[in-house]
């Protein structure tokens, strides 16, 4: 029992058609002209495909293909929207390869006690509106219908208005559902499946992340006749704390990663000595009490660099998410259909968010990755050869039949 791949790679094409960029890339943001045409295709598809497609308030479509038994359904999904100029294969291969598993049990005219059912999930992105993920924030009942339908984009357009007005509010209730299991396939997005040449990765979590914030003060003075002895320069306590952020998962875990992504300087001029500096701080990590060592050495390191400059400090840590372990049926699940497709794969984490982050919080979720080129995603660069995508949709395909139990 094997996907089509051409009739994937089909799919694929006429799709990626859709808000394709000059370059071969993708914009298709969430609820937008591109992003109402792609829907529309997929449902048609999903219908011809003998789906029952429905569609919730907060514009999840959905498509069932029944079970021989009246049973909670295994649902694969991903998402159809995009960043600007972002990459075809984000999202988009996910929900394409969920749709090839369904074509290909309808070929081998297969049964399964469970029902299967395809999902869509709006705004996966957060390119348009903030946060990300917010209709599946929603399903799992951790969001509020009501925000996620008062959150505007950069024009103050509503989202609830533009679900309504590409014909996309639909009549299900948004809320927790019975489901057998949540799989999803999608792209690395980082480069390690690459380097070890390996097509399928097997996904075991999301790592934990921590936002901080850190404002230093110091003084503000000419940069001329100010003599060097007793400055007070926020951007060089700064400059210490980049350092030290970036020195901490040496300290902490080899899988511990650390960013200062943001930095605002002030009054950030040729001839002034900076007065303050405001900065970002992002720390991820599959175990959450290394986060927490993280942040009491980033405390440290701020009052030691803050301390050395004679400059003050504020630092909050106002953002955090915990690690989500995925379930082991599902991860086995997953491992035992690479392993039975002799597909080369590994167990691996991910590093970034995915709608499968909430669905983990109300049924036993997993995830698929197949390679990204060079690592890069988000980028009109964003490239997996079908080649890598063929097991990977093969192990969906088998994974998928273990959890809704082929009769
Ligand atoms: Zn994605």
């Amino acid at each position: 029992m094997r996907i089509d791949r051409n009739r994937l790679e089909a799919a694929f094409n006429e799709l990626g058609k859709i808000g394709e960029t000059p370059n071969g890339g993708l914009t298709r943001l969430a609820l937008t002209d591109a992003d109402r045409r792609a829907r529309d295709r997929m449902v048609a598809w999903m219908k011809e495909a003998g789906l029952r497609v429905s569609v919730d308030r907060m514009g999840n479509i959905f498509g069932e293909r029944s079970g021989t038994e009246a049973l909670p359904p295994v649902m694969l999904g991903s998402h159809v929207d995009s960043v600007p100029t972002g990459g075809k294969y984000d999202g988009q291969l996910g929900v394409l390869c969920a749709l090839e598993v369904i074509r290909s049990l309808n070929d081998g005219d297969i049964r399964t006690r469970h029902p299967v059912t395809l999902s869509i999930f709006t705004n996966e992105e957060g390119a348009r509106f903030q946060p990300a993920m917010i209709a599946s924030g929603v399903l799992a009942g951790k969001i509020a219908l009501e925000d996620a339908y008062n959150a505007t984009d950069r024009d103050g357009i509503r989202l609830v208005d533009e679900l309504e007005r590409i014909g996309y509010l639909g009549p299900e209730p948004c809320v927790p559902r019975p489901l057998r299991a949540y799989l999803e396939l999608h792209i690395e997005q980082g480069p390690l499946l690459e380097e070890e040449e390996r097509s399928v990765g097997v996904v075991e979590g999301i790592v934990g992340i921590s936002w901080s914030r850190l404002t230093l003060r110091g003084i503000q003075d000419h940069a001329g006749p100010t003599p060097m002895r007793g400055r007070r320069d926020a951007l060089v306590a700064a400059a210490e704390v980049v350092r030290a952020v970036r020195a901490i998962p040496g300290q902490v875990s080899a899988a511990m990663v650390a960013t200062v992504g943001r930095l605002e300087v002030s009054p950030n001029i040729p001839n002034a000595i900076p007065g303050s500096v405001r900065m970002s701080v992002d720390l991820r990590d599959p175990n959450e009490e290394q986060l927490t060592r993280a942040l009491a050495l980033l405390d440290r390191a701020v009052k030691n660099a803050a301390a050395s400059e004679g400059v003050s400090h504020e630092l909050t840590h106002y953002w955090r998410v915990p690690p989500t372990p995925f379930h082991p049926e599902v991860v086995g699940a997953v491992e035992r259909a690479a392993q039975a497709l002799g597909a080369r794969h590994r167990r691996i984490l991910s590093g970034a968010g995915h709608d499968a982050q909430y669905m983990a919080t109300i049924c036993p979720a997993g995830m698929i990755f197949v390679p990204s080129r060079n690592g890069r995603s988000h980028c009109e660069e964003e490239f997996t050869a079908w080649e890598e995508i063929e097991p990977g949709a093969n192990t969906l395909l088998l994974a998928t039949l273990e959890l809704a139990q082929q009769v």
